[in-house]
């Protein structure tokens, strides 16, 4: 077996890159010097060589604890493509393997072993535990721990023992949630005490954030996807089963490779679905938020949100899982008067306490008011998230790319909230349509039959279009001033809309736009600009990368990321040795891919002698 010297030569010679990333060398220092440590660090930020790198450095093998299978495999797919001697135990394994794996860990003839928390604590697999050398446990995905969390995970709260069996061995945890409740019940469940935390930037800065107001959705997303992603897989994310097959369809029909996702569908038919959206490319999962936890696909260009999450924890995450490879990536969200109100709804009648509704509607609130910031949306995440984001214009949301205007909206909201005020005492409710029909002095058949026009309001919002309005009323119910009445979605006045009528509070809005474009100039910022021949030859690149994975019956990423095969078409290496340079290329798969992405690349620039 290989030993290695340093940290950095397993980073160059394994995984083929040439630096850390911020904070990985700390970490992985600190495992080696035996120490505990919590890794808290976005998605995409490299958790993974924080364990890896040291289980090679160091003695023994490295157990790590994975609470998905679907993550498991893949990690040590990776791995084994790179020639790392690394295996999992799962539920999903036949006996006769599991023997093998058994006998291997057993004979000191694995780097890591992935186990899941079952596995972790059972009786059976402590006691194989106790007959070898153990260089470390890497606890993933650490916030299982957390009843507060999405993802509890009972098993976890188990792990503690670790500290009691173990004492000599470190231990390190490793989260991509942010929020302090987490952090602190990971440290407590986990016995963590004496541990160093590690807390990396949250922000993900090659991810575009994008909020537009929902007009035609299907063609919102549509033209989305149209213009900016037609050949690239992405994730639709719906808020109902009925929504995901809705929109799948009309995306299927428009052409595209869709493939939906929810809890309704039979877990064979989620694997399957699941299974092709890593291991074939340009795939659109529609989905609702049983998607995506231990989705490790780097390549996802794209994260739609066509209904709200429903806090800003779920926007992060959900958003965060495009551009884990650091490429170029978006994350586009539309919502109306409709979600809020259906979100509001769905809260009022859960079966939840009433501190948790409030809870829950206290972090509805906080999403809401993300979606209609007029600062830089980048900053309001980290705010949220406790960071400090030190520019006030990231370049990359479309707040800074196109600054809103705002505008004094004192009177258009008078006039509004004075309309709700003269016929709320009717016998009937009326919704924002009626509202905005009054204002803008529409004689329709309803205005009619209720003598709506004869109201003084009755057409003293003729300056506005119907689109204003409603962009004006949105806001209003955001801000408190309006309330809508779930069931019929008919307005009210709240508690607060006399401050506004006595004109004790001003009111600014942000001026509605509709889809307003991003910048072109803005538009490209890729990190090969790959000009017309090193596209066509990426193009080549990527159809030689599936035909292997076909072939091994492999995701594509797994044996090289977008950006190792960007790097090979911009840079066009001309032999064995320059090509080793490539990052992502590590000694593994240079002997086995090296040749064949060679000749594909010289055969591409050098055209064949006639
Ligand atoms: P996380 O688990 O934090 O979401 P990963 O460990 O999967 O992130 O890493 C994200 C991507 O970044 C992976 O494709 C990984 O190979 C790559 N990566 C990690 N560290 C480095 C590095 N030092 N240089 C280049 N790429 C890296
Ligand atoms: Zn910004």
């Amino acid at each position: 077996m290989l030993t290695y010297k340093s940290p950095l030569e397993v980073l160059e010679r394994v995984f083929g890159y040439e630096a850390f990333r911020p904070g990985q060398e700390e970490i992985i220092r600190h495992i080696l010097d035996s120490k505990d440590a919590l890794v808290l660090m976005p998605t995409g930020g490299g958790k993974s060589l924080c364990y890896q790198i040291p289980a090679l450095c160091l003695e023994g093998t490295a157990v790590i604890i994975s609470p998905l299978i679907a993550l498991m495999q893949d990690q040590v797919m990776a791995l084994k493509e790179s020639g790392v001697r690394a295996e999992f135990l799962n539920s999903s394994l036949s006996y006769d393997k599991e023997e093998e794996i058994t006998q291997k860990l057993l004979s000191g003839r694995l780097d890591l072993i992935y186990v899941s928390p079952e596995r972790l604590n059972s009786e059976g697999f402590k006691n194989i535990l106790k007959k070898i050398k153990i260089s470390l446990f890497a606890i993933d995905e650490a916030h299982c721990v957390s009843q507060w969390g999405h993802d509890f995970r009972p098993e976890y709260t188990k792990f503690y023992i670790l500290k009691d069996l173990f004492p000599e061995v470190p231990r390190i945890a490793l989260t991509a949630t942010a929020d302090l409740e987490t952090r602190d019940d990971i440290i407590k469940n986990l016995h963590l005490e004496n541990c160093r935390i590690f807390i990396s930037s949250f922000d993900r800065p090659n991810i575009r954030y994008r909020v537009q107001i929902k007009d035609r959705e299907r063609k919102q997303l549509l033209d989305f996807i149209k213009n900016e992603h037609p050949d690239d897989s992405g994730i639709v994310y719906c808020i109902s089963r009925k929504r995901v097959e809705e929109i799948a369809e009309f995306l299927n029909g428009e052409g595209f490779k869709v493939l939906p996702y929810h809890a309704g569908l039979s877990q064979k038919e989620r694997e399957k679905n699941q299974d092709r959206f890593l291991k074939e490319e340009s795939i659109i999962m529609v989905a609702t938020i049983a998607f995506g936890m231990g989705i490790d696909k780097p390549d996802v260009r794209f994260v739609a949100h066509i209904d709200l999450p429903k806090s800003m924890e779920s926007y992060y995450q959900e958003t965060g899982r495009a551009g884990r490879d650091g490429l170029p990536s978006d994350a586009w969200m539309v919502y109306g008067l409709k979600d809020i109100v259906q979100l509001n709804n769905f809260i009022n009648r859960s079966n939840a306490p009433e501190e948790q509704k409030k809870i829950e509607k206290r972090k509805l609130n906080l999403l809401l008011g993300y979606s209609e910031t007029v600062s830089c949306r980048r900053k309001a995440i980290l705010e949220y998230f406790k960071e400090n984001y030190p520019r006030e214009n990231c370049q990359n949301c479309d707040n800074c790319l196109n600054p809103p205007v705002t505008y004094d909206a004192t009177i258009d909201a008078q006039k509004v909230l004075s309309c709700i005020y003269r016929i709320q005492n009717e016998r009937f409710g009326f919704g924002a349509g009626h509202i905005i029909e009054i204002l803008t002095g529409k004689k329709s058949e309803k205005v009619l039959k209720f003598n709506h026009d004869k109201l003084s309001v009755f057409g003293i919002g003729k300056d506005n279009d119907i689109h204003q309005w409603q962009s004006i009323i949105r806001q209003l119910v955001i801000l408190g001033y309006i309330k809508v009445e779930p069931e019929y979605m008919t307005l009210g006045l709240t508690g607060e809309s006399a401050k506004v009528l006595r004109s004790l509070v001003k009111v600014r809005l942000r001026k509605y736009i509709l889809q307003p474009k991003i910048k072109q100039a803005a538009e490209k910022q890729k990190t090969y600009s790959l000009n017309g021949s090193d596209t066509e030859l990426f193009a080549k690149l990527k159809e030689l990368r599936l035909s292997f994975a076909k072939a091994e019956n492999m995701p594509p990423y797994i044996i090289f990321h977008d950006k190792t095969l960007m790097e090979m078409a911009h840079k066009k290496p001309s032999s064995l040795e320059e090509m080793g340079k490539i990052s992502g290329v590590g000694e593994t798969k240079l002997k086995k891919y090296g040749k064949a992405f060679l000749e594909k690349i010289n055969q591409k620039i050098i055209p064949a002698a006639h």
